[in-house]
């Protein structure tokens, strides 16, 4: 996937309400349609109450509103605004000309706070700013570094709804999905590193054989690397981020962050997040898109964390090449989830129907390839394609991010059915909509983009298979490698066949949840890149190991400093025949020949 571009030309006008995308492009019109009452009502309706806010809500202000107040960088929607609710027929809204970001919300239209974007040329003195913070920060003891960095956790959960609410409303996930996926995991991140990070910096001992190296000893400590760049996508602006944020700082590092340019005002949000938490120049945020990226590199950094698409991460990765910084790679997906006959039907059928439809698939590790076995298929796919009609567009499902990817989405399914593959549920939705409904498709012709490339979008495509082994030979021909789900009643089948994926990660009897485990690595093969997040694993990306050896010995000098004579060189081969270039009695020999020639060697 190419870089992501803003959802709506920035200069634009707002669509009417009758031309906006989920009023006018939904499935089921008759819910989502504009209605005032029912907006003022569910606006004031309390949140916990959920699915109306994400379906019958069209205008609907909820904390969006207060968001300016705790979130610098951002404010209050201008324009045609009661707080923050865009009021159709009013005079139309201009985001500033040059604004790379979205001016209106997915889910509803609704206009969205407005951003400032960090100016190209203050970048390199963020930069600057962030590696003088980070020498100070760097140099405090970790459990200074763990005693704030703790005080995220309450402040998360403190503020779960505000974050949950301006993830839905920039994202269009639903306020569950938000709050499930990009809230409550992150309280376990922090509780997971801020437990373990003392010991897992602590140096390690190296062993040195005390008669080659009488009186040494190593030690490895973890240095920070000092400031590190985050980029990041805009599938799951909070989780993303702080998956990185929290170890990176933990470990003594910087971080100058810049999250997507769909989704600015949850990186503002994680930026406010750590306001007084960790002192100031720490965590850094730049907004803007490619290009202040960039500017970051090019300011000079000492590491890049990297999530996003393929072809935008060849980029980065060249740019670290040139600049020969590391840098950590977590790039798309196409999951596949293979389907034995002898699976749990039910649980299977429910497990893809989530792992193919969780955030309107736009998920890394959606499933977006399905191989069954034959004598389960006809039965399993009934049970999916019941399973998702039943799904309530809004309520369960989100909508499509951004027009390119629900574009991207249309391409895809268009050229399959014309292929021959069949629509079981579902189907592409009016075009420029973003309300994509879960779609389950039969293929039987896999030579098409919805199987070979990244869709990033509610289709399940479903192949049937003669064997196992059938599916994973398809499932490992893609060049993607990501993660990969088994469903079976035989766990240990499905651990041989674990052992036969090569992708990063492999579920049995689940799929996709597992980047929420911070002691699980999270990481992929081929064009899913080659970074890890989570686990101490990720420590070798924010870290880099600096040994210390201490020579307590005394000794005058080294066997192998100078001057090179007869007997170092008799040493030399003497002891390359003692450690296993000759037989016993050879070795025998060596072994009095060495005893004989050390003391010839320190002689003056
Ligand atoms: P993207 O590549 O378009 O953008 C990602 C980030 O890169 C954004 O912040 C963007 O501004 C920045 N960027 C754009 N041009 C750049 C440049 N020239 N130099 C440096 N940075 C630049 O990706 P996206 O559309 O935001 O995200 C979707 C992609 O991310 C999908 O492919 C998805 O699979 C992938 N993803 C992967 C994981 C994972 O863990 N493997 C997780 C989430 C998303």
């Amino acid at each position: 996937m190419d870089a992501a571009q803003p959802q709506q030309n920035p200069g634009a006008d707002p669509p009417s309400a009758a031309e906006t995308p989920s009023a006018g492009g939904s499935p089921a019109p008759d819910a989502l349609a504009p209605d005032a009452p029912a907006a003022a009502a569910a606006a004031a309706a309390p949140l916990a109450e959920g699915p109306p806010l994400a379906v019958a809500t069209p205008h609907s202000d909820f904390a969006i509103a207060a968001l300016p107040e705790q979130t610098p960088g951002i404010t209050a929607p201008a324009g045609p605004i009661a707080a923050g609710l865009y009021m159709p027929g009013a005079a139309p809204y201009h985001a500033p000309p040059d604004s790379p970001f979205p001016v209106m919300s997915p889910l509803d239209s609704s206009l969205l706070p407005t951003v400032e974007a960090t100016p190209l040329s203050l970048i390199p003195e963020i930069v600057a700013r962030a590696r003088s913070a980070q020498r100070t920060w760097g140099d405090l003891p970790v459990r200074d570094r763990i005693d704030a960095v703790a005080k995220l956790k309450k402040r998360l959960l403190a503020r779960a709804q505000e974050i949950a609410e301006t993830v839905h409303k920039e994202c269009g996930k639903p306020v569950e999905e938000a709050a499930l996926a990009e809230v409550l995991p992150n309280a376990d991140l922090v509780d997971y590193w801020t437990l373990t990070i003392e010991e897992l910096l602590d140096g390690v001992t190296v062993e040195l054989d005390a008669i080659s190296y009488p009186g040494k000893l190593g030690r490895i400590h973890k240095d920070p690397r000092g400031v590190i760049a985050l980029i990041t996508p805009w599938n799951y602006p909070v989780a993303i981020p702080l998956r990185s944020i929290v170890p990176a700082l933990l470990a003594g590092n910087a971080v100058v962050f810049k999250p997507s340019e769909v989704t600015p005002r949850s990186g503002a949000l994680i930026a406010s997040l750590f306001k007084d938490i960790v002192p100031e120049g720490v965590l850094e945020i730049v907004q803007g898109a490619g290009e202040a990226a960039e500017a970051i590199l090019e300011a000079g950094v000492d590491a890049v964390v990297f999530t996003g698409s393929v072809a935008t991460g060849r980029r980065v990765a060249v740019a670290c090449a040139e600049r020969l910084i590391p840098c950590s790679m977590e790039l798309g997906g196409k999951d596949a989830a293979i389907v034995l006959a002898d699976c749990k039907l039910e649980r299977t059928a429910r497990g893809l129907v989530w792992g193919a439809f969780t955030n309107a698939g736009q998920n890394c590790a959606s499933i977006e390839r399905v191989y069954v076995e034959r004598p389960i298929a006809d039965k399993l796919i009934a049970r999916i394609v019941e399973l998702t009609r039943e799904l309530r567009p809004g309520i369960d499902t989100a909508v499509m991010t951004t027009q390119k990817q629900a574009a991207i989405v249309q391409r895809h399914l268009g050229e399959a059915v014309a292929g021959g593959a069949e629509i079981l549920a579902g189907g592409a939705p009016e075009h420029g909509s973003l309300a994509f409904p879960p779609t389950v498709v039969k293929i039987t012709n896999e030579d098409c983009a919805l199987m070979r490339e990244e869709t990033f979008g509610p289709i399940m495509p479903i192949v049937l298979v003669d064997s196992a082994d059938e599916a994973v030979a398809k499932t490992n021909a893609s060049r993607f490698g990501l993660t990969t789900s088994v469903w079976t009643k035989k766990i240990r089948k499905g651990r041989d066949l674990a052992r036969k994926l090569k992708s990063g990660v492999v579920t049995i009897n689940n799929h996709g949840f597992t980047a929420a485990l911070p002691a699980a690595p999270w990481t992929g093969t081929g064009d899913s890149g080659y970074g890890i997040t989570n686990s101490p694993h990720t420590l070798a990306e924010l870290t880099r190991p600096r040994f210390v050896l201490e020579d307590t010995s005394g000794a005058k000098s080294e066997m192998w400093w100078y001057p090179y004579t007869p007997a170092l060189r008799t040493i030399a081969f003497t002891m390359a025949r003692l450690r296993g270039g000759a037989g016993f009695f050879g070795r025998i020999a060596a072994f009095f020949r060495l005893l004989i020639t050390f003391p010839r060697r320190f002689k003056r």
